[in-house]
């Protein structure tokens, strides 16, 4: 039998009515003459209540305990899925991750999968099974214990399956129909693309764009998997929403092909540090250390073997960052005179594979942003993006300016 993933995420199975509803989809699958995988997210605001009740109880929690806690949203809605499926006839059986056994390593709260084994699932469907409804986000350590795969990870399990089973198809259904220029709720301009390339999704995804988790994409890429996202609450014809694919696959598009954007960033600058040899690593290894993510990062020309050096951050990473360069001061590993911190930025992102081929897009990027008179803080660029950090209150401003100047409500 040929085999299908459809994943279905936190508003699609955030009430019963709904599980229903994503119930008979599959349903018309299975009439399809699928073996379907059904994975799972929990319903939607559960998993921000677990992390919230992790947090109060223990605020430097145990990261195997946190797993423990946020996991259990999806082992629920597999149950109701599956049960819901056995109501209208479908033999379905639904599966903890650990069960399958969805293998990962050792890194609770963003685990990696390292191999789902089919056997398990297999068997069943051999015996009549239609149905394995699988609970996303969540494996199982080399320990035995239950790890996740970091928020948004459900997507992740989504495209691991695909792989693994050979899946015609990943269906990834959520609460908008399909991929957009940019997200549909900061502007009504916003695009919906028929196809985006596998590059341009991971870009957008890594830069904010939350509609899929941004190592799903990376699987997706590396295992050539069908990878589309559709609506969980239209009726979606066969070439509906947004298929993700090769860029050979795309016949023209915009040399913008979105925009992002990440709203909780943060700016530190060490104010004086002494520039020698050695300072970036004596810097960045304490922040590492300390599990900071740092993104942007800008060094000033020095003036009497002295410089500024400033980062970006994501904002709830402050005051941890923060105590790891006062302990690096302390310990005489660096020497700053004041370290200045701003958490009120954000990051906007373009995104197009066209950037490699056309010059002139940063440079438009920044007249636009002149224009609405926002300042630009910090920028980066790679081949395909350019990423600017500026005050928050301009984010959505900013957006909407980039989406225009680059013409996106309009297909190429
Ligand atoms: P799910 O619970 O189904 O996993 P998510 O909330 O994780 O859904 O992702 C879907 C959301 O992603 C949309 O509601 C939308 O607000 C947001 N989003 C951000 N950027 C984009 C984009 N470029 N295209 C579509 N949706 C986007
Ligand atoms: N429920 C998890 C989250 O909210 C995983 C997911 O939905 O993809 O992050
Ligand atoms: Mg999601």
């Amino acid at each position: 039998m040929p085999t299908l993933v459809m994943k279905f995420g936190g508003t699609s199975v955030a009430t019963l009515d709904r599980i229903r509803r994503a119930a008979k989809r599959v349903g018309r699958e299975v009439a399809n003459g699928y073996d379907v995988i059904v994975i799972v997210s929990a319903m939607s605001g559960k998993t921000n209540e677990l992390v919230g009740w992790v947090e109060e109880t223990s605020p430097l929690f145990d990261a195997r305990e946190y797993d423990a806690v946020v996991s259990s949203g999806e082992q629920v809605t597999a149950g109701l899925m599956a049960l819901t499926l056995q109501e209208m006839d479908v033999p379905a059986r639904s599966w903890a991750g650990w069960q399958v056994p969805l293998k990962t390593n050792s890194a609770h709260a963003s685990a990696r999968i390292e191999e789902i084994p089919t056997d398990n699932i297999n068997a069943k469907f051999a015996e009549g099974m239609k149905v394995a409804v699988v609970a996303g986000f969540q494996g199982i350590s080399p320990e035995g214990r239950i790890t996740t795969l970091g928020r948004g990870g459900s997507d992740t399990t989504a495209v691991a399956f695909a792989a693994s089973f050979g899946a015609d198809r990943c269906d990834i259904y959520t609460d908008v129909d399909g991929v957009y220029t940019t997200d549909p709720r900061i502007t009504s301009k916003a695009r919906k693309l028929d196809k985006i390339a596998f590059e341009e999704m991971l870009e957008l995804a890594s830069l904010g764009a939350k509609v899929l988790q941004t190592r799903s994409v990376e699987l997706a890429m590396r295992y050539k998997v069908r990878l589309r996202v559709l609506s969980s609450f239209e009726d979606n014809d066969d070439n509906a929403g947004t298929l993700v694919c090769s860029e050979e696959d795309i016949m023209e598009s915009n040399v913008v092909a979105g925009v992002a954007f990440s709203r909780d960033e943060a700016k530190m600058t060490l104010l004086s540090v002494a520039d020698r040899p050695g300072i970036a690593a004596a810097i960045f290894g304490p922040l590492a250390d300390a599990s900071v993510n740092v993104d942007m990062i800008v060094q000033n020309i020095s003036e009497d073997g002295r410089t500024d050096m400033t980062f970006s951050l994501p904002v709830n990473q402050i005051a941890r960052a923060e105590k790891a360069m006062d302990e690096a001061k302390a310990s005489g590993e660096i020497n700053f005179a004041e370290l200045v911190t701003d958490a009120d930025v954000a990051k906007i992102s373009v995104v197009g594979i066209g950037m490699r081929s056309h010059a002139g897009v940063a440079s438009q990027m920044f007249k636009a942003l002149r224009d609405e008179g926002i300042n630009i803080k910090v920028i980066t660029t790679s081949e395909i993006k350019i990423s600017v950090l500026i005050d928050r209150k301009y984010m959505e401003l900013a957006v909407q300016a980039l989406h225009d100047t680059f013409g996106l409500e309009k297909a190429a």
